[in-house]
């Protein structure tokens, strides 16, 4: 016996999606991704913080609300996180639509729930005026190496990185 009383169950703390985000139910891009339902999915969208300095963004396996880092938020450049809440609102649609956005058993670069919501980041991210090596930086992410990100580039239809073609 361990002695201590731990509650397994705590809370998590959820806020409006809209206290934080304004704004993004007028971005062509979301509108593409809801749809008519653009301003019902983001007035009843939640979101949750977390402390870590690791990670950036994720959307919740259980019930479809976004998870955002407090530090990513505060210190990320201004874009990126535009890009992000992009590509997260991507994956709340497929968790809407009952997709599985995490299959184990597919690599993350090749999982066509990434790929659609990364081609759908990185359109907007040419409408803002980002160039392709800029986005080529954007897709540069910690939780994939070099060849990952190779992969991904060029399933999203790129060009590969110092690639000979
Ligand atoms: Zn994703």
């Amino acid at each position: 016996m361990l002695g201590v009383t731990i509650r397994r169950d705590a809370p998590i703390n959820l806020h409006w999606f809209k206290a934080y985000f304004q704004g993004f139910e007028e971005v062509q891009a979301v509108r593409d991704i809801f749809g008519d339902r653009t301003e019902e999915v983001l007035a009843g969208l939640q979101v949750e913080f977390f402390s870590s300095r690791f990670g950036f963004m994720g959307v919740s396996e259980e019930d479809g609300h976004i998870m955002v880092s407090t530090h990513y938020l505060k210190s990320g450049e201004e874009r990126e996180i535009y890009l992000d809440i992009i590509h997260e609102l991507v994956h709340v649609r497929q968790f809407h639509e009952g997709k599985e956005f995490f299959p184990e058993d597919i690599p993350y670069p090749d999982r066509q729930t990434e790929i659609e919501a990364y081609a759908v980041a990185v359109k907007e991210a040419r409408r803002i005026g980002m160039g392709e090596e800029e986005i080529l930086q954007y897709l540069e992410v910690p939780w994939m190496d070099e060849k990952d990100h190779a992969r991904l580039v060029a399933n999203l239809g790129m060009d590969v990185p110092g690639g000979s073609s």
